[in-house]
């Protein structure tokens, strides 16, 4: 008789419950847990052929150094002997940790805690910073914390959802599958797709507005304009809970409709229809992910979002709100824990002496990083030109995905000592390591994720950890106490790691982040095995099923309001003769990252097989393309050979190209090998979107 596990899926950031079982032949079945409150039962493709990707056929199943097997105790005392040494010599900055979204909470809580508070260092930034971290950097700036006002429930309750940035068909399918149950339960429900590209998210649209790559700050703005004089502008709310707002509105009111227009590359018909579509509802959720995310001015895109929703006090009520979903499966996990170089742990700020003292004291730290540390595209330059003598990576594969790709591989070639933690042995970024560790992959591990709309769930093990392969955070407290700090890092379980995060967010809390997490911090192991799904953070006093924020107008500035940002629209020329086509990055449906895990199912990769670029018909016919020709795409960073797939879906001049393939799959099909290292200047987020490249049919020689 199969045993039933509940557990969560290990990919995009809407965290379906996940109902596992273990037949007596082994066979692994997956179904969606029906009582899970992100997904009630549903799965999408991924989720649903998770069973298929666990196979041990190229696991990472013993420890190796230099391309040889070793033991533990070898490979953990030469990463604690080198990471110690880098640091006597050089500082405590020498080194670094890049980790990652698919860290589990207590993975990244231990990974931070040994850099931030023992280490010394602020040198810990994550794959998330790809993904998410302007999100973060506009929350801060608009609420005092990285705290996401709403719940997915607010999606089925609105009167018009505007997804901006967002391909949820295919990059949040199972919310886009509540999505779309809502609006066919409620016909005059609206959806409002702002995009360049008509993705399959546009289906459902009532309206799609085209949009021009970073259009998104001159249409907010126009928008936030439009508001301010419309019976929607709700003086009655910004009075007493906002600040900032005649600055904000001063920036938003610089242009004219015809201007608007050019900037964002919409008809002024279409502006006017869009603006008075958002007037005339009370209830509005405004979706975004990575097409606002990923930009030099991700942070200034949120916020000019942001702002739409405090004009019109339409945040943190049921069905009205700003709301950024998060790619991975545990971003929002690592925000909490301080996974970011410019976080500390429990949403505390390590630019602030107070906060940094607590968590000292907490921890019983004998130093705690004083300022913030290196960000991911910085952190590789660091790499790169010598001053990180030692670098871990955990959970993540940066030669295919970060930016400028080439140039991370360069670099990790070059470092003195590169550690990585993974569960596939050959990846673009294992063959540069001097020292392999093997992780525990999906159905091993044990611990926590938390999803877009802040609900933590349990990842239970249900399967035998194969060969050696250990926890991360396992492996970070070995490393730790071989480091000298013995004592801050014996914990024998996940639980226990738990509960301290929970101790330490509620840790002579005065108030500021008004969290009431006193029933966590005692959780032990019974607790913690049965812990069912629940949001986090809670509002102190409140029960668990409170699930927005702000409805009551307090925020976490020190003087309680939220603040308008004032953001300019500033576009930058990128494309040029040589390079005249604007390419944008993004996801297809049926992978997950760089493939590593879903390029094992067959039934996935029938969906869609080979690397390709979206191409507009005229675009094609100019190159002399034909459909599924081989085409060359180049920036002065790299290139690449991928499918050419001619569709009316792509505006002129614009190109689109999934992230998923790498030199595994198909030769030179790395897309992040064309992406500069530029970032945005607020959340040092770097820019895969709008990206200037050359295209032409590749001609063998
Ligand atoms: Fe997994 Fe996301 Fe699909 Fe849900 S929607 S099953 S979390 S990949």
């Amino acid at each position: 008789m199969a045993t039933e596990v509940k557990t969560t899926c290990p990919y995009c950031g809407v965290g379906c419950g996940v109902v596992a079982t273990v037949g007596d032949d082994g066979g692994i079945g997956v179904k969606g847990d029906p009582d899970h409150p992100a997904n009630f039962g549903r799965l999408c493709s991924k989720g649903a052929a998770l069973g298929e990707t666990l196979d041990l056929d190229g696991r990472l199943l013993y420890p190796e150094i230099g391309g040889q097997a070793a033991e533990w105790d070898e490979a953990l005392d030469l990463v604690a002997d080198r990471f110690s040494q880098a640091i006597a010599e050089h500082g405590p900055d020498s080194v670094a940790f890049y980790v990652s979204g698919q860290l589990l909470t207590e993975d990244y809580y231990v990974a931070n805690k040994l850099m931030k508070g023992f280490i010394g260092s602020g040198n810990i930034d994550t794959n998330s910073r790809l993904c998410m971290s302007s999100s973060v950097a506009g929350h801060r700036r608009a609420f005092g914390s990285d705290t996401v006002p709403g719940c997915y429930e607010d999606l089925e309750l609105a009167d018009l959802v505007v997804l901006t940035g967002s391909n949820l068909a295919w990059c949040h399918p199972v919310l886009y599958q509540r999505l779309v149950a809502a609006k066919a339960a409620r016909p005059q429900m609206q959806v409002v797709v702002i995009d360049p590209r008509r993705t399959m998210t546009a289906d459902i649209a009532d309206m799609h507005l085209a949009i021009r790559p970073d259009g998104d700050v001159a249409l907010f703005n126009g928008l936030f304009a439009h508001l301010a004089s419309s019976p929607a502008f709700d003086q009655g709310y910004i009075s007493p809970h906002t600040s900032g707002f005649a600055e904000a509105f001063a920036a938003a009111s610089a242009f004219d409709q015809a201007t608007l227009a050019r900037l964002t590359g919409l008809a002024e018909q279409e502006l006017a229809a869009f603006f008075q579509l958002f007037e005339s509802s009370e209830k509005v959720v405004t979706c975004y992910s990575q097409g606002v995310n990923q930009s030099v001015s991700g942070t200034d895109k949120v916020n000019a979002i942001i702002n739409c929703h405090l004009a019109t006090g339409r945040i943190g009520r049921p069905g009205m709100g700003p709301f950024s979903l998060t790619g991975q499966p545990n971003a929002m996990g690592g925000r909490e824990v301080g996974g970011l170089a410019n976080m500390l742990a429990a949403h505390m700020d390590i630019e602030k002496a107070g906060d940094r003292d607590q968590v000292r004291r907490f921890w019983g730290a004998p130093a705690i990083a004083a300022r913030p540390g290196l960000k991911a595209v910085d952190m590789f330059r660091a790499v790169a030109d010598g001053r990180i003598k030692a670098i871990w990576i955990m959970a993540t594969n940066p030669v295919v995905s970060m930016p400028d790709a080439d140039a991370i591989e360069a670099a990790l070639r070059a470092c003195p000592f590169v550690v990585v933690s993974d569960v596939i042995r050959q990846t673009d970024t294992t063959r540069h390591a001097h020292v392999l560790l093997p992780s525990l992959g999906w159905g091993e591990k044990d611990g926590t994720v938390t999803n877009s709309e802040r609900r933590i769930s349990r990842q239970r093990s249900f399967l035998t950890a194969p060969g050696e392969a250990r926890a991360d955070w396992w492996q970070l407290a070995e490393v730790g106490s071989l480091m000298g700090f013995a004592g801050a890092f014996a914990y024998a379980s996940a639980s226990e790691i738990f509960a301290e995060h929970a101790g330490l967010s509620g840790f002579e809390n005065d108030g500021r982040r008004d969290f009431d997490v006193g029933a966590y911090a005692e959780i032990d192991g019974a607790g913690y095995d049965a812990l069912m799904p629940f949001q986090w953070p809670q509002p102190r006093g409140k029960a668990s099923t409170v699930t927005r924020f702000f409805a009551d107008g307090g925020f976490y500035h020190p003087d309680g309001r939220a603040r308008f940002i004032a953001t300019t629209s500033q576009i930058a020329k990128r494309v040029s003769d040589a390079f005249p086509f604007t390419l944008n990055t993004g996801r297809v449906r049926d992978h997950w990252h760089t493939m590593t895990r879903t390029g094992k199912s067959a039934r996935l990769s029938a969906h869609i097989g080979e690397p390709f670029v979206e191409i507009h018909p005229r675009d094609a016919m100019e190159l002399d393309l034909s459909p599924a020709d081989l085409v060359v795409l180049e920036s002065p960073f790299g290139a690449a050979v991928v499918r050419a797939l001619i569709t009316d879906r792509q505006a002129r001049g614009n190109l689109f190209v999934p992230m998923h393939w790498n030199d595994q799959f198909a030769a030179k099909a790395r897309i992040d090998a064309l992406v500069p290292p530029i970032t945005d200047p607020v959340s040092g987020q770097p820019a895969s979107k709008n990206v200037a490249v050359s295209a032409r049919r590749f001609a063998a020689s």
